[in-house]
């Protein structure tokens, strides 16, 4: 662990009004990905359109899913991409495959050695309450 502080401030969404719903179901402690309704693909990241059949957004809705999944494929990191992240290595970043079908990155936490991590480790939604604005979804050993 390294007692530097942050270089700069944490980052943000990019697109705040596409990801409304994603950070406003994270504050309830919930997670919610799109769906949609043309095709029944659901998917994430936030997106304008389908990225199976490219629906509009009026094809698109926001549906809660139940924060279970397992370890598609992480990295243990140790030299962070943005320095607001310096304090926290080394660190799992992971993509976690979800029980209903889309891949969402995030930090796997709570291992008493990140090199615990690993494929196909089942895992589970934690929110972790970053800002008044904002609460992160992190992933526990399920
Ligand atoms: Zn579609």
């Amino acid at each position: 662990m390294t007692t530097q502080q942050p270089k700069k401030p944490l980052p943000l969404p990019m697109n705040k009004t596409l990801t409304e719903p994603f950070w406003a179901a994270t504050k309830r402690k919930e997670l919610m990905v799109q769906r949609c309704k043309n095709c029944d693909h659901t998917f994430f990241y936030p997106r304008e359109a389908c990225p199976r059949c490219l629906a509009g957004q009026a094809q698109l809705e926001w549906v809660k899913v139940s924060g279970n999944g397992r370890v598609y494929t992480y990295t243990i990191v140790h030299q962070p991409a943005n320095p607001a992240f310096l304090n926290d290595v080394p660190y799992i970043f992971g993509i976690i495959q979800l029980d209903e079908g889309p891949r969402i990155p995030g930090n796997v936490i709570g291992l008493k050695d990140p090199h615990e991590c690993h494929v196909d480790m089942r895992v589970k939604a934690v929110f972790e309450e970053a800002s008044p604005d904002y609460t992160l979804v992190k992933w526990q050993k399920a």
